[in-house]
Order: structure tokens, then C-alpha cells, then sequence
């Protein structure tokens, strides 16, 4: 008995995979360049394991991504998840950032198909492009293929350089290795057992998102930077050392601030525990770095600027 092959849709939206550059070179190169059309074509084992579609979302240098493009791309995977003659979905992204975009879209969409984000770090005309196989490995992992002994389930994912890692706990931890991927904390990248992401905005209505910044703490910073940060956002994370801390001169700035701020490790890594004296009232990133402490106070702007609710949401 044969088997329909899964119908698999790629989403690209640029990135070094789609980059373009000096033959045989893996720097110098500009990102966001090859059709998507054309990367699906550049990989032809890809037709072994499923019947691709590809789509342009937009192609562009993952930096230069903006909440316009993170609305457009997570209505099209809802609309594609919706859709029965999908099986899943395979995002191409530029690896910068690709954690808050795929972190986004898995608050975003409620998926019950997987969704996979992938890219590379050397452009699609270097010598040994890691882009082919990391494709290859996302498609193959949408169409239902085992990563690590088991199927990635329905929910959203980065396979890079071998491995599945969640939406949640993903980040870009290298900016130069060819595994640059991994996660927020100890642990292996994929917990399979893991919830879909407990916190769930619709955002089918929104045109924009509310202004977020993060504000990074070293040894002597000036406090003003809060202030002017302060001025120009609707909600602030502050990427504090250590556990989330910082100057008495800082917290007395802050104390005048009156829109919500959430404190982050400039660690990366651990859980923020906060220091009530240092910032009373203000929200705990969790275990949440603070790129994604920003993804996430973002959304929870959309709907209230109560701290109460605000935390809560952190908390889930
Ligand atoms: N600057 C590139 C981007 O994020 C880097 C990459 O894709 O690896 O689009």
C-alpha cells in the first residue's frame, strides 16, 4: 500500500539561507536574496520525504524583521494550519531572530500541526552551505520524521544543525559556530512531554504592536537611558546582571517610571527571582531572556497594561 506523501508549505522570509555572495565564501555575503521557489528547488532530496509548496512571506535580513511582517507570518500559519490539505509548515528565517519570531508565532497561532522554523549561518554560495541541510532536516521533521527517536508534535520548533529545539527555550547562542542554536537554560533543546505555550493572544484584529525596549545594565550605565528608554516605549525590559539586578542609581530612576517594566537576566540563562527592593511592582522575567521578555510584554500590551495581569501572564 503507498502512502500520500505529506504536503509540507515552506514560509520564507530571507535570512543567510537565501543569502547571496562571493563564490565559495562564507562572509561578505548579503542575507534575504534567493526565492523561495528556488531554495526548495536547490535541495531536491527534499522530494523523497514530501510534496512541497513554497511562499514568500517577505525576504529580508532577519534584523530588519518588524511586527508588520511577525502579524503577516503568523496569519498565514493560522491559515495554514486550518488548511486539511496541509500537513505542516517549515519557516525559513535568518538565524539573529529567529527565537523571537518563532517564540512570537508560538503564542500566537494555536498550532495543531508542527511548525518549523530553520536557516543557516553561511549564505547558500559558500563552499559547504549548511542551509541544504538544515531544510531538508526542518521539511523532513514537518512531514513527521523522527529528530531524536520521536516526531516533533504540534507545536512550534527550531531545527538547527541536527537538533529540534522549542519556541520557548531557543536562542541564538553563538554568532559565528554552525550550531548556534540552543537553549535558554540546562537541559536537551526538545522536552517532547512540554505543553503548547500556556499563553495565547489573538492578534487576527491587530495592525500593530505596542513599542517595547530593553534596556541593557553594565557598571556605571547612565540611569538617563532609562528615562529617554522610558519616553519612546510602552513597556520596558531591563537585561539586568545577574539576577536581574542593578545600580541604587538605576532604582531610583526606575521608581519614577510609570509604564510596566519587566526585569530580565543579562545572563541569558536561570530564573529572575524579583528583587522587591530593588524594583517593587515590577514583573519578573521568569526564565525568559530578555529578547523574548520583550516578545512577550509586547503581546501582553495588546490586551492590558495592568501589572497584576501582566505578571500572571509572565508567571504561566
Ligand atoms: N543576519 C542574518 C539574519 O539573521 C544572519 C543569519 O541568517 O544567520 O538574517
Amino acid at each position: 500500500m503507498s502512502m500520500r506523501k505529506k504536503h509540507v508549505v515552506v514560509l520564507a522570509t530571507g535570512g543567510t539561507i537565501a543569502g547571496i555572495g562571493k563564490p565559495g565564501s562564507d562572509t561578505g555575503y548579503v542575507p534575504g536574496q534567493i526565492a523561495a521557489e528556488d531554495l526548495v528547488k536547490s535541495v531536491p532530496e527534499i522530494s523523497n520525504y514530501a510534496e512541497v509548496s513554497a511562499e514568500q512571506v517577505c525576504n529580508v535580513n532577519s534584523d530588519d524583521m518588524t511586527d508588520a511582517l511577525w502579524l503577516k507570518l503568523s496569519r498565514r500559519i493560522a491559515e495554514l494550519e486550518a488548511d486539511d490539505s496541509v500537513d505542516g509548515i517549515v519557516v525559513t528565517h535568518g538565524t539573529d531572530t529567529m527565537d523571537e519570531t518563532a517564540f512570537f508565532v508560538s503564542l500566537t497561532v494555536r498550532c495543531e500541526k508542527a511548525v518549523i522554523f530553520t536557516g543557516s549561518m553561511k549564505p547558500a554560495t559558500a563552499k559547504n552551505p549548511d542551509g541544504p541541510a538544515n531544510l531538508l532536516g526542518a521539511v523532513r521533521a514537518a512531514a513527521g520524521f523522527a529528530v531524536d527517536d520521536d516526531p516533533p508534535a504540534n507545536k512550534v520548533w527550531v531545527y538547527f544543525a541536527g537538533e529540534l529545539f522549542d519556541a520557548r527555550r531557543v536562542q541564538k547562542c553563538d554568532a559565528s559556530a554552525l550550531n548556534a542554536m540552543g537553549v535558554d537554560g540546562p537541559g536537551v533543546g526538545a522536552d517532547w512531554n512540554a505543553p503548547q505555550e500556556p499563553n495565547y493572544f489573538d492578534v487576527s484584529r491587530c495592525e500593530s504592536l505596542p513599542r517595547v525596549n530593553v534596556v541593557y545594565f553594565t557598571v556605571d550605565a547612565n540611569p538617563k537611558i532609562l528615562e529617554y528608554a522610558a519616553c519612546v516605549s510602552d513597556g520596558l525590559v531591563i537585561a539586568g546582571a545577574g539576577s536581574g539586578e542593578f545600580s541604587k542609581e538605576w532604582a531610583s530612576v526606575l521608581e519614577k517610571i510609570d509604564i510596566p517594566v519587566v526585569i530580565a537576566s543579562r545572563t541569558h540563562h536561570g530564573n529572575v527571582t524579583l528583587n522587591e527592593t530593588l524594583a517593587p511592582g515590577r514583573i519578573s522575567a521568569g526564565t525568559l531572556p530578555p529578547q523574548k521578555a520583550a516578545v512577550l510584554l509586547r503581546l501582553a500590551l495588546v490586551t492590558t497594561s495592568k501589572v497584576s495581569e501582566i505578571r500572571r501572564m509572565f508567571s504561566a
